[in-house]
């Protein structure tokens, strides 16, 4: 398949300027202020968020302190991993050496934090070394918990055929067993995971990418493709769900919801699934009074198949739990996801920390489209704070999810925390409600070079 071509010069001269145009740029950055604000600011994780945030914020202040950990020596495009696993990028295609991310000026210490503590504000490393802060941004990502799957490890990827599409070399060993199950005839099954997990949409489009790659190899009707969704509904956003529930029933793909993934026997080919469903009962309590209370009922499920794609459950990394920043209560405790207020993006507990990407507990879909758009909030709220002034910007939940539905088009989702349509310009010239080649487009050729020469760079 072609190789995606733009690179940084190609994208500064027509990628900013088009997606200036584009609303999907959402946070292009304009000419802003310096602020002289003074204080020592500790970034963890300098993912998607946290190197966009350092670089925005080495353009803001005249005086910037910023050190930046993070063990990581690569900065992937995560979302390219769905089209490794589709073969249409190269593996090479998706990652720059951690050391280019990082904006001159920022100090990096190449190390994973193991504990934290808010209110002493300090870091430890795993290397052993304490980091004193002001303010921190909190950017660590999400934990994946691999040995939450019985039978398989990340280690062990690709074994008995049962792959993942969240890691890179997952992503890559997917791509020759599509092709071999397109060829060869079989029957796929594709899962998601019961936490919140990023992209949501990502296992949905492998499924539906293998769909079609079948379909166009004039190998369908060898092919049995099943997707078993651990949700009671394969999504959530009224204005899309009913046109992706159409293409998986025009496309054949048998689709079941309610079904969590508990382990895989690799050498049988069999993956162990949990059906749930809440039923409400009348009791009575102790005081002889009758009460509702809502009961799981569990029926265990096994399904063979010849290609397994899963994904494992996810959580906030285990430093943030143990160092009491995570929610207590309310949907967001079980997992750990970090304690902020999901309009400034500024923690609950402590004002001087704030918090953006998929560590946030933000009810949003945890995309790097929705951390560009929380990106110039949360570094303004910053700077506000570190002034002594309110933080006073808003977020309001936006997050787009591209659903590649076949080699050519793309549903873009977009939307806010209500799941209302969020819709940018150009695309509020089209029926949105369906997959477009425009947002295929978008999605190919414009997205990654985003990323990586605009937000990277602090741009938008
Ligand atoms: C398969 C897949 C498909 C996706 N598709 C899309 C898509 O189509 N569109 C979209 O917008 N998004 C998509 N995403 C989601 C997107 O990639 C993430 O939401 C985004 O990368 C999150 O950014 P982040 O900075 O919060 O975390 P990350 O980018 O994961 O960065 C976290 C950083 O923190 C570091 N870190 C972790 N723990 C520590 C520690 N203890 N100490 C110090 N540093 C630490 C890590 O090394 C890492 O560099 C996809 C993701 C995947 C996996």
């Amino acid at each position: 398949m072609k190789k995606t071509t733009m690179n940084r010069r190609t994208f500064l001269k027509a990628g900013v300027g088009t997606a200036a145009v584009l609303g999907i740029g959402g946070g292009v950055m304009h000419h802003l202020n310096m602020v002289d604000a003074k204080g020592r600011i500790l970034i963890i994780g300098g993912g998607a968020a946290g190197c966009s945030f350092a670089a925005r914020l080495m353009r803001r202040l005249s005086n910037p302190d910023i050190t930046l950990i993070d063990p990581a020596d690569r900065q992937y495009y995560q979302p390219g991993f769905t089209f490794i696993a589709a073969g249409i990028f190269k593996p090479d295609e998706v990652w720059k050496p951690m050391s280019k991310c990082i904006p001159s000026g920022v100090k990096w210490i190449k190390d994973s934090v193991i504990e934290l503590d808010p209110v002493k504000q300090t870091a430890r490393t795993a290397g052993g070394q304490m980091v004193e802060y002001d303010f921190l941004v909190l950017t660590p990502g999400l934990q994946i918990n691999w040995d939450k799957v019985e039978g398989i490890s990340r280690e062990t990827l690709g074994q008995g055929n049962a792959h993942c599409i969240y890691d890179f070399m997952g992503a890559q060993r997917i791509w020759p067993a599509i092709q071999e199950l397109v060829a060869k005839g079989g029957r796929g099954v594709f899962t998601d995971t019961y936490t919140k997990h990023k992209c949501g949409g990502a296992p949905k489009k492998i499924c539906m990418l293998t769909e079609h790659l079948a379909r166009k190899e004039g190998k369908r009707d060898g092919v049995q493709l099943d997707y078993f969704c651990s949700e009671k509904a394969l999504y959530d956003v009224p204005l899309y769900t009913p046109r992706l529930l159409q293409i998986y029933e025009e496309r054949n793909i048998g689709l079941e919801v309610r079904h969590r993934v508990k382990g895989i026997d690799t050498l049988a080919k069999k993956v162990y699934l949990e059906h749930y469903e809440k039923v409400k009962e009348t009791q009575t309590d102790a005081q002889g009074n009758e009460i509702e209370v809502e009961r799981e009922i569990v029926t265990p499920r096994v399904e063979d198949y010849d290609l397994l794609s899963f994904v494992p459950p996810q959580s906030a990394p285990d430093f943030v739990r143990n160092a009491g920043l995570s929610w207590t209560e309310g949907k967001l405790a079980k997992d750990g996801w970090a304690m902020v207020d999901k309009k400034t993006l500024v923690h609950l507990a402590y004002p001087n920390i704030v918090c953006l990407g998929d560590v946030a507990g933000i009810p949003t879909s945890k995309t790097s489209s929705a951390i560009r758009i929380q990106l110039p909030i949360a570094v303004d709220n910053l700077l506000s704070i570190m002034q002594g002034k309110e933080p006073t910007k808003e977020y309001n939940g936006y997050a787009c999810c591209p659903i590649v539905t076949d080699y050519g088009h793309v549903l873009l989702c977009e939307f806010d925390y209500d799941k209302n349509p969020d819709i940018t310009f150009p695309f509020t010239l089209q029926d949105m409600s369906k997959e477009q080649a425009s947002a295929w487009m978008l999605k190919k050729h414009f997205l990654k070079p985003m990323f990586f020469y605009g937000m990277l760079n602090g741009l938008m």
